[in-house]
């Protein structure tokens, strides 16, 4: 498909279609919103790099896929060289896939590839980048036989969040309304306190709690299948070790954040992600979980610094460069220190290095 193919002009059917049903049915949760607005996003434009919305790690630099690749390569040593497969969620150009599988095979690692991605326009980009890949859109789609060496960066970050607000008379769900054409915040009347954990009970007015169920339950299966299988997953995306309060929805365009409410379907939907509920999601399934660490931190110990200046003694006129992109991904007031890094793995796996 031609680039031109790939950009829609700002396209109406979606709001129409949400304004139409919210109009008839009433307000409806933001993760139906979320949902339905970054369904059509993915499913009809490459958002990344510079001409796009957003760059992500494995767009700065190679050198965050070949160490990604190489803490599993090294993982997987360790856990007595299993046969295993490759899988990715959300593999956005498929850039962090080829990286990460080139630094596996320098080291004699050529598993099967299984790419787990919903938009068409993606999966095209994917295909060029790791020819041999098999594309699933979930991880029922990958064989259960083989451990599996899991990657997802910037992915959980996509799926759709719940809000719940503190009233003054309790805690209710956020919605999202339609005037005119409008799309607005509006509160529901549902009584949300019963399932309120205590500690937030009495949060000011105002406060916003976010869950995402849809992630939970990613995060449930993808336990489940590493214990079965054995394996180890790394979950890299900007968020916190919630639950906490806070409202973390924003929405991207052109690298400016935008209105959430406006344009569903053109510009980037994201919240960032509550790392202490995906734990707890994955050690309930019985998987082992390590961290969240700090990007920053585990690129360092994975040796960022001497693969930046391998590859700057390699080609010098991009040195200046490579240091930059290399402070991009580790410097605490880049990606660093907002990025953390989780890992969900079989029990009886090793620690990956940078965990501690
Ligand atoms: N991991 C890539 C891209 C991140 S953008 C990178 O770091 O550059 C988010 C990616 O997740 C896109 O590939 C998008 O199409 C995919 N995605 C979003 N929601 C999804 C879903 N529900 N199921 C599968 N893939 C999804």
């Amino acid at each position: 498909m031609s680039e031109e193919a790939l950009v829609t002009a700002a396209d109406p059917a979606l709001a129409e279609r949400l304004a139409r049903a919210i109009t008839l049915a009433g307000p409806v949760p933001l993760s139906q919103f979320m949902g339905a607005a970054n369904a059509h996003y993915y499913a009809t434009r490459d958002p990344l790099g510079a001409r796009g919305d957003f760059t992500t790690a494995p767009e700065i630099s190679q050198m965050f896929g070949e160490l990604v690749g190489l803490a599993l390569t090294d993982l997987w040593h360790r856990a007595g060289q299993p046969d295993a497969r490759y899988v990715e969620y959300g593999p956005g150009r498929g850039t962090l896939a080829a990286d990460a599988l080139r630094a596996m095979a320098t080291v004699g690692l050529t598993p099967p590839v299984h790419l787990i991605e919903t938009s068409p326009a993606l999966r095209e980009r994917q295909a060029a980048a790791v020819p041999r890949a098999e594309w699933c859109i979930d991880l029922v789609g990958v064989p259960e036989d083989g451990a599996l060496l899991v990657v997802a960066n910037e992915f959980f970050d996509a799926l759709p969040i719940r809000q719940l607000v503190r009233t003054p008379q309790g805690w209710r769900e956020r919605l999202v309304a339609c005037q005119d054409t409008l799309f607005v915040p509006v509160i529901g009347n549902t009584l949300f306190d019963p399932v309120i954990p205590q500690q937030f009970a009495d949060a000011p007015v105002g406060s916003i709690l976010e869950t995402s169920p849809a992630s939970v339950a990613v995060m449930r299966a993808l336990a489940r299948r590493l214990v079965a299988q054995g394996g180890a997953a790394l979950v890299i995306d900007y968020g916190y070790r919630g639950p906490a309060v806070g409202d973390t929805l924003q929405a991207v365009r052109a690298h400016r954040f935008a209105n959430p409410f406006e344009a569903p379907g053109e510009q980037d939907l994201t919240a960032h992600v509550d790392f202490g509920t995906l734990a707890e999601a994955a050690a309930s399934e019985g998987a082992t979980v390590h961290g969240p660490v700090e990007q920053g931190a585990f690129l360092t110990t994975l040796g960022i610094a001497p693969r930046a200046e391998a590859l700057a003694r390699a080609a010098p006129e991009r040195a200046g460069a490579i240091a930059a992109e290399r402070d991009r991904l580790v410097g605490a007031e880049a990606m660093g220190r907002l990025f953390k890094v989780l890992c969900v793995a079989a029990p009886g796996w090793p620690v990956p290095e940078g965990f501690v």
